[in-house]
């Protein structure tokens, strides 16, 4: 039934989306790269839940085993620890490029290592897809439009990035990663897809992975002043994950190669944020003044009338709607913590 016959090399991608799920479409085999961090585990179960056999692949730098461990035992689904920065041999129709740390702290941990991969993996995981025949799609980044100098951000825009700064590592790197995809697609036919994601949120974020939404609803669970850099008049738009990997799947099964920005258009600064998380969490909690990081992007908001036209996708959940869907698990992973830590 796998639609990947390594007779051929041939993948069967194309009838997705035009045929009803279940319909006279073949069982796709998917990479997903970083699909044991945030946005992996979740287009990992829905691709689980469409049919689709799913190979992660993740070396754990901050993804955790414990956003997939419901999906042990299923046949359909394979973990493999590997690192996208050396060359793996697999046979896959359509492969999700994700691995790469997401957070300005986990980035800039390592800086070197966040360019090999950037640079490396999505080299690796090209050289893959080109080898296969199977359609590849990478996940940019907003970052790609630096520090912007229009507002909101269009795909015909090409940024106001610093390439010798403490974020260069990342949003320069998605930069070469995206111009490799374009290579590959123009010099070797590779079938890609570039989504320019914007900042998400959702169940399953690592709880101090320094983001904003997940500092500040961690800190109001905690009790905790919420930390606002700077004066907090810094803009936003904070996007519902699941709608993120509806757009990511309807992006890798449509014709268009992007890029296409996805992001959820609200913006808010992040006083205005921090207002929100008290009106979800705690009416009582405090926010406290911490001073800015370098070169953070004044304001930042996706125009998504591309996605809108050729994908007809547009994001549903509202912040609103969406931050108390994360909020149960965020209070049961730092009750186990405190648990843990009594232990
Ligand atoms: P995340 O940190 O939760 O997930 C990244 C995953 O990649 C983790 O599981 C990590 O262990 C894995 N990884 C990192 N380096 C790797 C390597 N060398 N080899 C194998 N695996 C590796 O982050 P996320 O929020 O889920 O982001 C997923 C993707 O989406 C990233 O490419 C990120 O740049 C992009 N993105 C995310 C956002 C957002 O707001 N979440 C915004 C823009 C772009
Ligand atoms: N690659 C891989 N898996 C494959 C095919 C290629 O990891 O199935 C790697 C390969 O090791 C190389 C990269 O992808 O580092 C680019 O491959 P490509 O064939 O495009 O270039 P070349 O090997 O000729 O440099
Ligand atoms: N930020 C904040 N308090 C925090 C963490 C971040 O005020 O505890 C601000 C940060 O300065 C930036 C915005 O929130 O202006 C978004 O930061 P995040 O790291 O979430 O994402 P990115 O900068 O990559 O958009």
């Amino acid at each position: 039934l796998a639609s990947f016959s390594s007779g051929t090399n041939r993948p069967v991608y194309g009838k997705v989306g035009r045929v009803p799920v279940g319909i006279g479409r073949r069982r796709m085999r998917v990479v997903v790269t970083g699909g044991a961090g945030f946005v992996g585990s979740h287009l990992v179960d829905k691709l689980i839940a469409r049919g689709d056999e799913v190979i992660v692949l993740d070396n754990f730098f901050t993804g955790r085993k414990d956003n997939l461990v419901h999906l042990f035992g299923n046949l359909m689904f394979e973990l493999i620890r590997h690192d996208v920065v050396e060359p793996i041999l697999l046979e896959v129709d359509q492969i999700y490029h994700l691995a790469c740390p997401a957070s300005p702290v986990h980035y800039k941990y390592n800086p070197v290592k966040t360019i090999k991969t950037n640079v490396m993996g999505t080299l690796n995981m090209l050289g893959l897809a080109k080898r296969v025949g199977a359609r590849f799609l990478l996940t940019s980044t907003s970052e790609v439009y630096g520090d912007p100098l229009q507002h909101p951000q269009k795909e015909t825009y090409w940024g106001n990035v610093n390439p010798i700064g403490e974020r260069s590592c990342y949003d320069e790197g998605k930069r070469t990663a995206e111009t490799l995809a374009m290579d590959y697609h123009r010099g070797a036919g590779v079938e890609v897809r570039i989504a320019r994601i914007f900042n998400t949120y959702g169940p399953r974020m690592c709880l101090d992975d320094g983001r904003v939404v997940s500092n500040f609803v961690a800190q109001a669970i905690r009790k905790l002043p919420m930390t606002v850099y700077g004066d907090g008049k810094q803009t936003r738009s904070f996007q519902y994950v699941s709608d993120l990997v509806d757009g990511l799947v309807a992006l890798m099964d449509g014709e268009h190669i992007g890029p296409f920005n996805l992001g959820n258009p609200g913006e808010f600064t992040m006083l205005e944020l921090s207002e929100v998380v008290k009106e979800t969490i705690d009416p009582s909690a405090t926010i406290e003044f911490r001073p800015n990081t370098a070169d953070d992007p004044h304001m930042r908001k996706p125009d998504i009338s591309k996605a809108k036209e050729l994908l007809n996708w547009e994001p549903k959940i509202s912040l609103r709607e969406g931050l108390p869907l994360m909020v149960g698990d965020f209070r049961q992973r730092i009750l186990n913590e405190d648990e843990g830590k009594g232990a």
